[in-house]
């Protein structure tokens, strides 16, 4: 059977696509919608499906249920070389693996394709390299995606609960520090890097933040005064907005 896992549920496949983003829908939990597409995070009606024009077909993993009972917990994978979920191109491409090593074709009733939001990757956040008068240190956070969610967290944190400035670096919503062999590792390896939605380098001391971010036009460098994004941050508005007006040679890649 070929569906979606979202928070625990399996969501079977419907044979629709969404027609904002071409990923596939799932019945919705709302009674007063059709469809949901967990891509765009919206319901939907019926009428903002579509049927497949074939062009997208999500990548998959395939399972099947611990000891042959159909639940929707307690699936076990199949696993690649490295001990990580097995991940497909399409069903058709898992299929036919499985196929070539001797599951049964009746069998392949009983297999869970757990199709893939290549998006869902992408939850690692950002990753930050905070320079100061001390030093230098690494940071991930998973609750930070990007420029504007780094300087609101830096605006909303700015002082501790006894009013005290906290650190830049203590202003990071969920930030976690990472030794520097670890998130040059990370740099190097394009697939881990892959995971971050957004690089962050804060130069205190220089006053400059460089920022290597997928605005809308593809991953690009940005470099802005550090002072700026934490003016821009304090402003009503859109943060990039506020700084692509101020600054706009901010992108140093083009
Ligand atoms: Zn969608």
């Amino acid at each position: 059977m070929r569906g979606f896992f979202h928070e625990g549920h399996w969501y079977e496949d419907t044979g629709m696509t969404c027609r904002r983003c071409g990923h596939p829908v799932y019945r919705s939990d709302l009674a007063e919608y059709a469809y949901q597409c967990f891509h765009c995070d919206e319901d939907l009606y019926s009428f903002e499906a579509m049927e497949p024009d074939g062009a997208y077909v999500p990548p998959v993993m395939v399972a099947r249920p611990v000891g042959g009972i159909a639940l929707n917990e307690g699936l076990e994978y199949l696993l690649d070389d490295a001990g990580k979920p097995r991940i497909f191109a399409g069903w058709r491409e898992a299929e036919a693996y499985l196929l070539g090593h001797g599951v049964a074709e009746a069998d392949l009733e009983t297999v869970y394709f757990i199709e893939i939001d290549e998006e869902d990757g992408k939850d690692s956040g950002c990753a930050f390299k905070v320079v100061d008068a001390d030093g230098v240190r690494y940071y991930t956070s998973p609750e930070v995606l990007g420029l504007a969610d780094f300087a609101q967290s830096l605006h909303e944190n700015e002082r501790d609960g006894g009013g005290s400035p906290l650190p830049l670096a203590g202003r990071i919503a969920g930030a976690v520090e990472c030794p520097e062999a670890a998130w040059l590792a990370m740099a190097d390896d394009p697939e881990t890097e892959k995971r971050f939605s957004c690089f962050l380098i804060a130069d205190i001391v220089g006053n400059v933040l460089w920022v290597n971010e997928d605005h809308g036009d593809g991953l690009a460098h940005y470099v802005f005064p550090l002072s700026a994004v934490l003016e821009a941050a304090a402003m009503e508005g859109d943060v990039w907005d506020l700084l692509l007006a101020r600054f706009p040679n901010a992108r140093v890649d083009r």
